[in-house]
């Protein structure tokens, strides 16, 4: 016997599960699943925070764009305090890299990121320890932004608690039977009736998805890991943009009072609770170290995070092509904090509308982008990872 009987359950609580339960709500009842005691534990309390237009493959950059809006000017009383701050990003390429910066920034202009290609001189008024003679090329996005990760997911779960919707924290799902009008849904404290499920998993939604009798969609958990360290003393990083290399080989971001890089890893990893390796760590530091004048003597934080992918690294938003009432909202990679609320849009229109919102069509996406079905991901029912 169900407990309760909800119009749609999401399981999952990180970012995309927070923000779908968030618009799904007030479109009917629904109750958000998460396994762990608290929300948001696994990659969305691990990320770099960062919302870059010129980030990702077209659909993800459109993504960005077309939420952007709401993560800037949110309904009133939503968060408590700006989610968004103002942190331009410097791309930098050395010689080798000069044409693929060239052909990504143009690229990301065609889809309507606001790039300047800037001069050296520029750029190292900009970032007064990039290393002379690094880089050869580089353009700004000046109206990048740090995000507020935390606060962000606060006020979707506050919005979503305040619209009605319940949330149940030690609840990981066991099992799915799909039943005459939608599915039951088994966790160890009892079962639940959903007209819709939303697999918001994160790294585990190929296994949700192995649940529910769907096809796997070829999800990749990617360990990437991040670390922070002092400036020099008196340097004004306040000022600093974040810089990111061409290739995505490092990036280098004013935190607080701190510097926090990445070696930009993408280790293949089952999904776990992964934690930082040390020659990661390591090339953070030599990375950096080429790159700019900074010297690291000594590391603060460190931590390690998965990013998800299919195929075509663009996120999967909607129906399962065989199980009526089986949704997908999974495949976030390294954009899942900056496109949350327009991937949560995209995913309650599908479902309630049955197509996507007039505005993001308009922003030029279709739902075959996002399609669980779409013939660039790789389908194949011994893809899940154990
Ligand atoms: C180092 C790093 C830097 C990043 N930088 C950025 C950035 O600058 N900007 C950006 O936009 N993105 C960034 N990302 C990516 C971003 O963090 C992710 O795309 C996003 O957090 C994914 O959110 P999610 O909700 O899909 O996954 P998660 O946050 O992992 O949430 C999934 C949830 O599902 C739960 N769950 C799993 N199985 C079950 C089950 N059986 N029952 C119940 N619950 C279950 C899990 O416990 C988990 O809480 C970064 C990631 C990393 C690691």
């Amino acid at each position: 016997m169900s407990r309760a009987d909800f119009d749609f359950i999401v399981i999952g609580a990180g970012i995309a599960g927070a923000s779908a339960a968030y618009e799904l709500q007030a479109r009917g009842r629904t109750l958000l699943l998460e396994r762990e005691p608290l929300p948001g534990h696994h990659t969305t309390g691990r990320s770099a925070a960062f919302l870059v237009e010129s980030y990702g493959c077209p659909t993800v950059q459109r993504l960005t764009r077309a939420g952007r809006g709401f993560l800037e000017n949110p309904p009133g009383g939503f968060a408590t305090h700006p989610i968004l701050e103002p942190r331009p990003v410097l791309w930098i390429a050395r010689p080798d890299q000069a044409n693929r910066l060239i052909d990504a920034t143009n690229q990301a202009i065609a889809t309507g990121a606001k790039l300047e290609r800037i001069d050296l001189s520029e750029a190292h008024a900009l970032c007064p320890v990039l290393r002379t003679g690094y880089a050869s090329a580089a353009v700004i996005e000046p109206d990048a932004r740090h995000i507020d990760v935390a606060g962000l997911l606060d006020a979707y779960l506050r919005g979503f608690r305040l619209r009605g919707g319940e949330l149940e924290t030690r609840a990981e799902v066991l099992a799915l039977h799909s039943r005459a009008s939608g599915w039951e849904v088994r966790t160890p404290a009892g079962n639940h009736g959903g007209a819709v499920v939303v697999n918001a998993a994160g790294a585990w939604a190929d296994r949700i998805g192995q649940l529910a009798g769907a096809t796997p969609i070829g999800l990749q958990p990617m360990r990437r890991t991040a670390i922070t360290f002092d400036p020099p003393p008196a340097a004004e990083i306040q000022r600093w943009p974040c810089l990111i290399d061409a290739d995505e080989d490092f990036y280098l971001k004013p935190e607080g009072t701190q510097l926090l890089a990445s070696p930009c890893d993408e280790t293949p990893f089952p999904p776990c609770d992964v934690t930082p390796d040390d020659l990661e760590v390591a090339l953070a530091a030599e990375r950096v170290m080429a790159a700019t004048t900074l010297e690291l003597r000594h590391i603060g934080r460190r931590w390690a995070g998965l990013r998800s992918f299919v195929a075509d690294r663009a996120p999967v938003i909607g129906a399962d092509p065989a199980r009526p009432g089986f949704f997908w909202l999974a495949g976030q990679g390294g954009f899942g904090i900056m496109t949350s609320s327009s991937a949560a849009r995209a995913l309650a229109g599908l479902i309630v509308d049955g197509q996507l919102p007039p505005d993001l069509q308009r922003a030029g996406l279709s739902r075959e982008d996002l399609s669980a079905g779409r013939r660039s991901i790789s389908h194949s029912a011994s893809t899940v990872l154990v």
